[in-house]
């Protein structure tokens, strides 16, 4: 039995539906999503849907009707709001989109669209994110093939030798084209985080995401790799761990090394991401760090806002926000 059938007693429809509400229309004006007019009034409720507010529009040209939800994310959905509060909290927890479809007793299919929905409407307060102060700095290289189906439907031809279980990976270092892309973490010491996928570790690719991701005049520990000691603009220290030497007074990486093991597990519950997915798991992972001082409820509640702004919920259907963390082709080479 799912969960909502468990809790359906406990949530009321008409208290999700005022909760949401109030979700809706806190700091923003009540108006049009439309033509955005401000010149509106009541205009009855639904009988399939207690508690959801109908508007209209006074305004000449317009006077259409709109309620709570036009143009958000959660609009025109067959499943109860509840359904949409569960999943985005269950998101919070990191769970799979299959344990919340599950949970939820909603398609896989429905989840997994209404997961990436979420994600995008979280990585909304991510966008443009830049550290300074004290940063430190470590990557990692993880396993991303090309998992999910193919467009047309049915198994999907791998281009490749299969992996195989327990197979050894390509020897050297990973890259996207080995299915191996690397990601890079930025953590500031006076707090905020930052994780990018990139296509590799190389000087060019690692000065671009050091550009995005931490202010120029930054002070920067790492540790002895060369990308980064050819890095240009920081105030840059290191420690050798070849050397074994792996904290020399305050110049130590141990902060992104713990990041790395907090995002290992949180990564493997999905068993496999497709590369080509990486940057939007990552880009959630760094929504849930930088929040981390919040409940899972409190930051659900963050998205269920953000997934309330009709401009967000425009962006995050059409997967932009994605798009602009791998703005500079970190990930991906140009495509022309
Ligand atoms: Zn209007």
């Amino acid at each position: 039995m799912s969960m909502v059938s468990h809790l359906h007693q406990l949530f009321n429809a008409d208290t999700c539906q005022s909760y949401i509400h109030t979700l809706r229309w806190k700091d923003r004006p009540l108006q049009c999503p439309r033509c955005h007019s401000h010149n509106v009034g009541p205009w009855g409720t639904y009988h399939y849907q207690p508690g959801l507010k109908r508007y209209r529009c006074k305004e000449k040209a317009c006077k259409r009707t709109f309620n709570d939800l036009t143009g958000t994310l959660l609009d025109s959905s067959k499943r109860s709001l509840i359904h949409w509060i569960l999943a985005t909290f269950l998101l919070c927890l990191s769970c799979s989109s299959r344990r919340i479809a599950r949970e939820l007793g909603v398609h896989v299919r429905t989840s997994y669209r209404w997961c990436w929905w979420l994600r995008n409407a979280a990585l909304s307060y991510e966008i443009g994110r830049q550290l300074d102060g004290t940063v430190e700095a470590d990557d990692l290289y993880h396993t991303a093939g090309h998992k999910g189906q193919a467009k047309q439907g049915g198994a999907k031809s791998l281009g490749r030798k299969p992996r195989g279980r327990r197979k050894k990976r390509e020897p050297g270092r990973g890259h996207y084209d080995k299915d191996r892309p690397a990601i890079i973490a930025w953590i500031s010491r006076q707090g905020g985080v930052v994780v990018q996928a990139t296509r590799d570790f190389t000087v060019k690719t690692v000065q671009k995401a050091a550009d995005l991701a931490v202010q120029v005049g930054s002070r920067l520990y790492t540790d002895s790799a060369s990308s980064y000691r050819a890095l240009q603009g920081y105030l840059h220290a290191y420690v050798n761990h070849t050397k074994k030497e792996y904290a020399r007074g305050e110049v130590h990486e141990n902060r992104a090394e713990c990041l790395f093991s907090l995002l290992k597990p949180y990564l493997r519950v999905f068993r496999g991401i497709s590369k080509t997915n990486l940057p939007g798991y990552v880009g959630f992972f760094q929504f849930l760090r930088n929040f981390h001082q919040l409940t899972a409820f409190e930051q659900a509640e963050m998205i269920v806002y953000a997934a309330l702004d009709p401009a967000i919920a425009s962006r995050a259907r059409q997967g932009d926000f994605v798009q602009c963390l791998d703005h500079f082709n970190l990930l991906q080479t140009a495509r022309n």
